[in-house]
């Protein structure tokens, strides 16, 4: 999956929280871990649940 506008991206942690269109008129919203080596990343319907997957990562790296 290749989003190709984020827009409303912050940091929360070493997880960066964004959202974007998917090209069917559908906002979709991730919550993607920056840290080398962690992988961590979901997609979600509503922002603050991408915030609060975020918010919870326990990174292991
Ligand atoms: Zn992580």
């Amino acid at each position: 999956m290749r989003p190709n506008r984020f827009f409303h991206v912050i940091r929360i942690g070493p997880v960066k929280v964004g959202s974007f269109n998917n090209g069917r008129g559908q906002t979709r919203h991730t919550a993607a871990c920056t840290a080398p080596g962690c992988g961590f990343s979901t997609e979600h319907d509503n922002r603050s649940a991408a915030e609060l997957a975020a918010r919870t990562h326990r990174c292991p790296a």
